[in-house]
């Protein structure tokens, strides 16, 4: 094999990683995903979406016993009917598209998505829920400061727009440098990408 023959494959196999799970025939994995337009839940496996109505009732189980195991996210879903309220926490919880299975081949559940569901969602304070870069679990606060800084916004409207003193903003951005391992805003733009924290 040529070195441009080891690319393409390296590459191909690459692409395929950063797909859906479950977006391909024959991966029986089953992959969440939310729609922010309608905040709807999809499941795709096996090549094949389907509106959350048709998963299974014991991967419905196993989304209720998270919520149910989260004080808070059972008093925001309240309100809800059942039904309602798995398919919101699942949204929330996880409406990423993304390449790790939200349910693995034998159908267990995995851990949440790095998913930004929409502004002022009450869920990034429930437990169960959480943002993560490279493994490290932002706050809420810090989770709107990194959306601000990568939107190139200057750091004195950055403070002014969240009420708080430039000091205060300096401490944040410490806290999410070292979280982000990065020394700049730029750094921290890239990476908020790459790891679905903007989007
Ligand atoms: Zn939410």
């Amino acid at each position: 094999m040529n070195d441009k023959s080891t690319n393409f494959v390296a590459k191909r196999q690459h692409i395929v990683h950063q797909l859906p799970a479950g977006l391909l025939k024959g991966d029986t994995r089953t992959e969440l995903f939310g729609c922010r337009d309608t905040n709807r839940v999809y499941a795709i496996s096996d090549g094949i979406t389907l509106p959350f109505s048709n998963l299974s009732n014991p991967m419905k189980a196993m989304i209720l016993e998270r919520l149910l195991d989260d004080p808070k996210a059972l008093e925001d879903l309240k309100g809800l009917s059942q039904e309602e309220a798995i398919e919101k926490y699942a949204f929330c919880v996880f409406g990423a598209a993304d390449s790790e299975a939200d349910f693995c081949r034998e159908g267990v559940l995995g851990s949440g998505d790095n998913f930004i569901c929409g502004n002022n969602c009450g869920c990034l304070s429930w437990e169960s829920k959480s943002i993560n870069v490279d493994g490290n679990r932002l706050t809420p606060r810090e989770i709107e400061i990194v959306q601000l800084m990568s939107t190139d916004m200057p750091d004195k409207h950055i403070s002014e727009s969240l009420g708080i003193s430039i000091s205060t903003l300096n401490t944040h951005k410490a806290h999410i440098f070292e979280k982000f391992s990065v020394y700049s805003k730029t750094g921290v733009a890239r990476k908020a990408i790459e790891q679905k924290i903007v989007q």
